[in-house]
Protein backbone atom coordinates (compact mmCIF):
# COMPACT_ATOMS: atom_id res chain seq x y z
CA UNK A 1 0.00 0.00 0.00
CA UNK A 2 2.54 2.28 0.62
CA UNK A 3 4.46 2.28 -2.34
CA UNK A 4 1.28 2.95 -4.59
CA UNK A 5 0.79 6.21 -2.15
CA UNK A 6 4.72 6.82 -2.94
CA UNK A 7 4.13 6.18 -6.71
CA UNK A 8 0.81 8.30 -6.79
CA UNK A 9 2.80 11.33 -5.00
CA UNK A 10 5.66 11.22 -7.68
CA UNK A 11 3.00 10.99 -10.31
CA UNK A 12 1.48 14.09 -9.11
CA UNK A 13 4.81 15.78 -8.17
CA UNK A 14 5.82 14.88 -12.01
CA UNK A 15 2.11 16.02 -13.92
CA UNK A 16 2.81 19.44 -14.88
CA UNK A 17 0.02 22.05 -13.71
CA UNK A 18 -2.36 22.23 -16.98
CA UNK A 19 -5.31 24.86 -15.03
CA UNK A 20 -2.87 28.47 -15.28
CA UNK A 21 -5.94 29.92 -13.17
CA UNK A 22 -5.47 27.61 -9.97
CA UNK A 23 -4.87 29.55 -6.53
CA UNK A 24 -3.86 28.62 -3.20
CA UNK A 25 -4.79 30.56 0.24
CA UNK A 26 -2.90 31.67 3.19
CA UNK A 27 -3.39 34.18 6.33
CA UNK A 28 -1.35 36.54 6.87
CA UNK A 29 -2.47 37.93 10.07
CA UNK A 30 -5.74 37.55 12.34
CA UNK A 31 -7.94 38.92 9.22
CA UNK A 32 -5.98 38.93 6.75
CA UNK A 33 -5.74 36.63 4.29
CA UNK A 34 -3.59 35.99 0.63
CA UNK A 35 -5.19 34.32 -2.49
CA UNK A 36 -2.57 33.38 -4.92
CA UNK A 37 -1.21 31.35 -8.08
CA UNK A 38 0.95 28.82 -6.69
CA UNK A 39 4.21 29.66 -8.11
CA UNK A 40 4.39 33.96 -9.15
CA UNK A 41 6.36 33.29 -11.80
CA UNK A 42 4.27 30.88 -13.89
CA UNK A 43 2.15 31.63 -16.47
CA UNK A 44 -0.06 33.31 -16.72
CA UNK A 45 1.43 35.89 -14.90
CA UNK A 46 -1.78 36.73 -12.21
CA UNK A 47 -1.60 39.48 -9.39
CA UNK A 48 -2.26 38.68 -5.94
CA UNK A 49 -5.74 39.09 -4.42
CA UNK A 50 -5.67 39.73 -0.46
CA UNK A 51 -9.19 39.27 1.66
CA UNK A 52 -9.50 41.50 4.68
CA UNK A 53 -12.34 40.23 7.15
CA UNK A 54 -14.25 43.44 8.77
CA UNK A 55 -16.96 42.81 11.36
CA UNK A 56 -19.68 42.33 8.79
CA UNK A 57 -18.63 41.60 5.38
CA UNK A 58 -14.77 40.79 3.50
CA UNK A 59 -13.40 43.51 1.67
CA UNK A 60 -11.19 42.21 -1.55
CA UNK A 61 -8.32 43.74 -2.92
CA UNK A 62 -7.71 42.58 -7.31
CA UNK A 63 -9.91 40.00 -8.48
CA UNK A 64 -7.70 37.86 -10.68
CA UNK A 65 -7.24 38.11 -14.16
CA UNK A 66 -9.78 36.00 -15.88
CA UNK A 67 -13.47 34.80 -15.68
CA UNK A 68 -11.88 31.04 -14.25
CA UNK A 69 -9.38 32.90 -12.14
CA UNK A 70 -12.59 34.80 -10.43
CA UNK A 71 -13.90 31.85 -10.01
CA UNK A 72 -10.71 29.86 -8.36
CA UNK A 73 -10.40 33.10 -5.91
CA UNK A 74 -14.55 33.14 -5.25
CA UNK A 75 -14.46 29.25 -3.98
CA UNK A 76 -11.03 30.02 -1.78
CA UNK A 77 -13.03 33.06 -0.33
CA UNK A 78 -15.89 31.16 0.49
CA UNK A 79 -13.79 28.07 1.93
CA UNK A 80 -12.71 30.36 5.08
CA UNK A 81 -15.11 32.77 5.46
CA UNK A 82 -19.17 32.72 5.36
CA UNK A 83 -19.08 36.37 5.14
CA UNK A 84 -20.69 38.34 1.79
CA UNK A 85 -17.87 40.48 -0.26
CA UNK A 86 -18.80 44.12 0.34
CA UNK A 87 -15.89 46.35 -1.62
CA UNK A 88 -14.25 44.72 -4.20
CA UNK A 89 -10.91 47.26 -4.87
CA UNK A 90 -8.81 47.25 -7.78
CA UNK A 91 -4.63 48.36 -7.54
CA UNK A 92 -4.92 49.35 -11.20
CA UNK A 93 -6.27 49.03 -14.44
CA UNK A 94 -3.97 46.07 -15.77
CA UNK A 95 -6.43 43.14 -16.47
CA UNK A 96 -4.35 40.55 -14.34
CA UNK A 97 -6.00 42.29 -11.56
CA UNK A 98 -9.50 42.64 -12.50
CA UNK A 99 -11.01 40.16 -15.06
CA UNK A 100 -12.33 38.36 -12.71
CA UNK A 101 -14.66 40.45 -11.12
CA UNK A 102 -17.75 39.00 -12.79
CA UNK A 103 -17.30 35.93 -10.56
CA UNK A 104 -17.74 38.09 -7.65
CA UNK A 105 -20.77 39.76 -9.01
CA UNK A 106 -22.60 36.74 -9.64
CA UNK A 107 -21.62 35.36 -5.84
CA UNK A 108 -22.25 39.04 -4.37
CA UNK A 109 -24.35 41.11 -6.26
CA UNK A 110 -24.35 44.08 -4.22
CA UNK A 111 -20.72 44.88 -3.45
CA UNK A 112 -19.23 47.96 -4.75
CA UNK A 113 -16.44 48.28 -6.60
CA UNK A 114 -13.48 50.92 -6.09
CA UNK A 115 -10.57 52.47 -7.64
CA UNK A 116 -8.88 55.89 -8.54
CA UNK A 117 -10.83 57.78 -11.31
CA UNK A 118 -7.64 57.55 -13.37
CA UNK A 119 -8.46 53.25 -13.38
CA UNK A 120 -11.73 53.53 -13.82
CA UNK A 121 -10.99 55.86 -17.37
CA UNK A 122 -8.51 53.18 -18.43
CA UNK A 123 -10.90 50.19 -18.09
CA UNK A 124 -13.47 52.34 -19.36
CA UNK A 125 -11.29 53.63 -22.90
CA UNK A 126 -8.93 52.65 -24.57
CA UNK A 127 -5.94 50.71 -22.53
CA UNK A 128 -8.52 48.23 -22.10
CA UNK A 129 -9.62 47.75 -25.58
CA UNK A 130 -6.78 44.89 -25.71
CA UNK A 131 -9.58 42.54 -24.08
CA UNK A 132 -11.65 42.32 -27.12
CA UNK A 133 -8.45 40.06 -28.62
CA UNK A 134 -6.62 38.89 -25.77
CA UNK A 135 -7.61 34.84 -26.30
CA UNK A 136 -6.29 35.28 -29.86
CA UNK A 137 -3.39 37.02 -29.10
CA UNK A 138 -2.30 35.00 -26.51
CA UNK A 139 -2.87 31.54 -28.51
CA UNK A 140 -0.01 33.22 -31.04
CA UNK A 141 2.10 33.73 -27.65
CA UNK A 142 1.20 29.88 -27.12
CA UNK A 143 2.82 28.71 -30.39
CA UNK A 144 5.54 30.94 -30.14
CA UNK A 145 6.44 29.35 -27.11
CA UNK A 146 6.27 25.67 -28.37
CA UNK A 147 9.25 26.87 -30.90
CA UNK A 148 11.25 28.29 -28.09
CA UNK A 149 10.47 25.01 -25.75
CA UNK A 150 11.65 23.17 -28.82
CA UNK A 151 14.72 25.09 -29.52
CA UNK A 152 18.06 22.86 -28.75
CA UNK A 153 20.23 26.18 -29.08
CA UNK A 154 18.18 27.49 -26.12
CA UNK A 155 19.70 26.77 -22.26
CA UNK A 156 17.30 24.13 -20.36
CA UNK A 157 16.04 26.51 -18.22
CA UNK A 158 14.30 28.66 -20.95
CA UNK A 159 12.83 25.94 -22.50
CA UNK A 160 11.63 25.00 -19.58
CA UNK A 161 10.10 28.18 -18.81
CA UNK A 162 8.29 28.25 -22.39
CA UNK A 163 7.36 24.96 -21.74
CA UNK A 164 5.43 26.07 -18.53
CA UNK A 165 3.47 28.61 -20.84
CA UNK A 166 3.02 25.34 -22.97
CA UNK A 167 1.04 22.99 -20.50
CA UNK A 168 -1.11 25.92 -19.09
CA UNK A 169 -1.82 27.25 -22.52
CA UNK A 170 -5.23 25.54 -23.75
CA UNK A 171 -6.95 27.14 -20.37
CA UNK A 172 -5.24 30.66 -20.82
CA UNK A 173 -6.57 31.01 -24.44
CA UNK A 174 -9.51 29.63 -23.22
CA UNK A 175 -10.04 31.70 -20.02
CA UNK A 176 -9.14 34.55 -21.68
CA UNK A 177 -11.54 34.48 -24.59
CA UNK A 178 -14.67 36.14 -23.44
CA UNK A 179 -13.31 38.83 -21.24
CA UNK A 180 -15.65 41.31 -19.59
CA UNK A 181 -14.26 44.53 -17.61
CA UNK A 182 -16.31 45.97 -14.75
CA UNK A 183 -15.28 49.37 -14.08
CA UNK A 184 -15.14 51.01 -10.58
CA UNK A 185 -18.79 52.13 -9.57
CA UNK A 186 -16.66 54.17 -6.73
CA UNK A 187 -14.06 56.19 -7.52
CA UNK A 188 -11.59 58.41 -5.50
CA UNK A 189 -8.01 60.83 -6.36
CA UNK A 190 -6.40 60.83 -3.25
CA UNK A 191 -8.22 58.76 -0.78
CA UNK A 192 -10.89 56.89 0.64
CA UNK A 193 -12.13 54.97 3.82
CA UNK A 194 -14.26 51.60 4.32
CA UNK A 195 -14.58 51.72 8.24
CA UNK A 196 -14.70 49.20 10.54
CA UNK A 197 -14.02 48.94 14.32
CA UNK A 198 -11.70 46.13 14.05
CA UNK A 199 -10.27 46.28 10.62
CA UNK A 200 -10.97 49.60 8.96
CA UNK A 201 -9.13 49.86 5.68
CA UNK A 202 -7.41 52.89 3.90
CA UNK A 203 -7.13 53.00 -0.01
CA UNK A 204 -4.68 55.84 -1.06
CA UNK A 205 -3.16 57.12 -4.72
CA UNK A 206 0.19 58.14 -3.65
CA UNK A 207 1.05 59.43 -7.03
CA UNK A 208 1.75 57.90 -10.09
CA UNK A 209 4.06 54.46 -10.32
CA UNK A 210 3.05 51.44 -12.19
CA UNK A 211 0.26 52.84 -13.99
CA UNK A 212 -1.21 56.73 -13.77
CA UNK A 213 -3.72 55.50 -10.66
CA UNK A 214 -2.05 52.92 -8.89
CA UNK A 215 -4.26 52.55 -5.55
CA UNK A 216 -2.27 51.16 -2.30
CA UNK A 217 -4.09 49.72 0.43
CA UNK A 218 -3.42 49.94 4.36
CA UNK A 219 -4.58 48.03 7.06
CA UNK A 220 -3.27 49.78 10.11
CA UNK A 221 -4.67 47.43 12.34
CA UNK A 222 -2.53 44.40 11.83
CA UNK A 223 0.08 46.48 10.06
CA UNK A 224 -0.72 44.86 6.26
CA UNK A 225 0.14 47.05 3.34
CA UNK A 226 -0.73 45.92 -0.31
CA UNK A 227 1.04 47.52 -3.06
CA UNK A 228 -0.32 46.47 -6.16
CA UNK A 229 2.02 46.48 -9.16
CA UNK A 230 4.36 49.38 -7.43
CA UNK A 231 5.99 46.19 -6.24
CA UNK A 232 6.17 42.78 -8.30
CA UNK A 233 8.69 40.06 -6.75
CA UNK A 234 11.30 38.93 -7.98
CA UNK A 235 10.60 40.31 -11.17
CA UNK A 236 8.90 43.83 -11.23
CA UNK A 237 7.00 44.66 -14.13
CA UNK A 238 7.88 48.29 -16.22
CA UNK A 239 4.63 48.57 -18.69
CA UNK A 240 3.77 52.12 -19.19
CA UNK A 241 5.15 53.67 -15.92
CA UNK A 242 6.58 56.48 -14.26
CA UNK A 243 10.44 56.15 -13.67
CA UNK A 244 11.14 59.21 -11.43
CA UNK A 245 7.62 59.63 -9.90
CA UNK A 246 7.72 55.36 -9.49
CA UNK A 247 10.96 55.96 -7.40
CA UNK A 248 8.76 58.97 -5.09
CA UNK A 249 6.03 56.19 -4.31
CA UNK A 250 8.54 53.49 -3.37
CA UNK A 251 10.06 56.10 -1.17
CA UNK A 252 6.45 56.38 0.34
CA UNK A 253 5.49 53.05 1.18
CA UNK A 254 8.93 52.88 2.77
CA UNK A 255 7.10 55.25 5.46
CA UNK A 256 4.46 52.78 5.87
CA UNK A 257 5.21 51.06 9.49
CA UNK A 258 4.20 48.05 8.06
CA UNK A 259 4.70 44.47 9.59
CA UNK A 260 3.90 42.40 5.77
CA UNK A 261 3.74 44.14 2.30
CA UNK A 262 1.93 42.40 0.06
CA UNK A 263 3.23 42.65 -3.51
CA UNK A 264 0.71 42.57 -6.65
CA UNK A 265 2.71 39.94 -7.67
CA UNK A 266 5.20 37.55 -5.80
CA UNK A 267 5.63 36.57 -2.10
CA UNK A 268 4.65 38.64 1.17
CA UNK A 269 7.78 40.70 2.62
CA UNK A 270 8.30 41.27 6.06
CA UNK A 271 11.18 43.75 5.45
CA UNK A 272 12.33 47.09 3.02
CA UNK A 273 14.95 45.43 1.35
CA UNK A 274 13.18 44.61 -1.78
CA UNK A 275 11.87 48.30 -2.26
CA UNK A 276 15.30 49.48 -1.70
CA UNK A 277 16.38 47.27 -4.85
CA UNK A 278 13.59 48.50 -7.02
CA UNK A 279 14.74 51.94 -5.86
CA UNK A 280 18.15 51.90 -6.70
CA UNK A 281 17.12 49.55 -9.90
CA UNK A 282 15.25 52.95 -11.33
CA UNK A 283 17.61 55.26 -10.13
CA UNK A 284 20.67 53.40 -12.15
CA UNK A 285 19.00 53.24 -15.10
CA UNK A 286 17.28 56.78 -15.01
CA UNK A 287 20.83 57.64 -14.70
CA UNK A 288 22.34 55.84 -17.49
CA UNK A 289 18.87 56.58 -19.65
CA UNK A 290 19.02 60.06 -19.82
CA UNK A 291 22.18 61.10 -21.21
CA UNK A 292 21.97 58.76 -24.26
CA UNK A 293 18.14 59.66 -24.75
CA UNK A 294 19.33 63.37 -24.95
CA UNK A 295 21.93 62.78 -27.14
CA UNK A 296 19.49 61.05 -29.51
CA UNK A 297 19.62 57.18 -29.16
CA UNK A 298 16.61 55.40 -29.42
CA UNK A 299 15.27 53.08 -26.90
CA UNK A 300 16.07 49.78 -28.75
CA UNK A 301 19.89 51.09 -28.62
CA UNK A 302 20.07 52.22 -25.08
CA UNK A 303 19.20 48.92 -24.17
CA UNK A 304 21.86 47.39 -25.97
CA UNK A 305 24.50 50.05 -24.53
CA UNK A 306 23.91 50.20 -20.86
CA UNK A 307 25.07 48.00 -18.57
CA UNK A 308 22.42 46.05 -16.72
CA UNK A 309 24.59 43.29 -15.66
CA UNK A 310 24.74 43.62 -11.78
CA UNK A 311 20.92 44.80 -12.04
CA UNK A 312 20.02 41.19 -13.83
CA UNK A 313 22.22 39.23 -11.26
CA UNK A 314 20.83 40.62 -8.49
CA UNK A 315 17.24 40.19 -9.52
CA UNK A 316 17.53 36.53 -11.24
CA UNK A 317 20.39 35.10 -9.13
CA UNK A 318 21.20 34.95 -12.86
CA UNK A 319 18.92 31.64 -13.63
CA UNK A 320 18.56 32.13 -17.54
CA UNK A 321 14.78 32.05 -17.55
CA UNK A 322 14.20 34.93 -15.10
CA UNK A 323 16.74 36.47 -17.29
CA UNK A 324 14.27 36.18 -19.99
CA UNK A 325 11.63 37.69 -17.63
CA UNK A 326 13.28 40.58 -16.58
CA UNK A 327 13.99 42.04 -20.20
CA UNK A 328 10.52 41.36 -21.36
CA UNK A 329 9.11 42.36 -18.39
CA UNK A 330 11.30 44.79 -17.44
CA UNK A 331 14.60 46.17 -18.85
CA UNK A 332 12.47 46.86 -22.19
CA UNK A 333 9.41 49.30 -21.23
CA UNK A 334 11.59 50.84 -18.29
CA UNK A 335 14.09 51.72 -20.38
CA UNK A 336 11.37 53.09 -23.41
CA UNK A 337 10.22 54.89 -19.95
CA UNK A 338 12.80 57.13 -18.93
CA UNK A 339 13.45 57.62 -22.19
CA UNK A 340 10.19 59.26 -22.83
CA UNK A 341 10.67 60.78 -19.67
CA UNK A 342 14.25 62.41 -19.97
CA UNK A 343 12.94 63.56 -23.28
CA UNK A 344 9.79 64.96 -22.04
CA UNK A 345 7.60 63.08 -23.56
CA UNK A 346 4.07 61.89 -22.44
CA UNK A 347 3.63 58.10 -21.29
CA UNK A 348 0.75 56.67 -22.60
CA UNK A 349 -1.39 53.85 -20.77
CA UNK A 350 -2.33 50.96 -22.84
CA UNK A 351 1.30 50.35 -24.28
CA UNK A 352 4.63 48.93 -22.91
ZN1 LIG B 1 -0.03 42.59 -12.42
Amino acid sequence: MRWILAFLVVLCAARAESDGFARVSQSLSPHVHLVARPVATNAPYEGNSIVIEQTDGLVVVDAGGAPPAGEAIVRQIKAFSAKPVTFLIYTHYHGDHNLGAGAFLKAWPHLTIVSTAATRRAMTGKPMAYIKTYGQDYAGEIEYAKKQAADPALPHEVRQGWQQLVDVGASIVKGYGALTAYPATLTFDDRIEIPDAQMPVEVRFLGKANTDGDAVVWLPAERVLCSGDIVVSPIPYAAASYPGEWIGVLQKLKEFDFAVLVPGHGEPQSDRAYLDKLIAALTTIRAQVTPLARQGLSPEAIVQKIDTEALKATFTGNDPWLRTLFSSFFLTSIVKNATAEALGQPIVQGTS
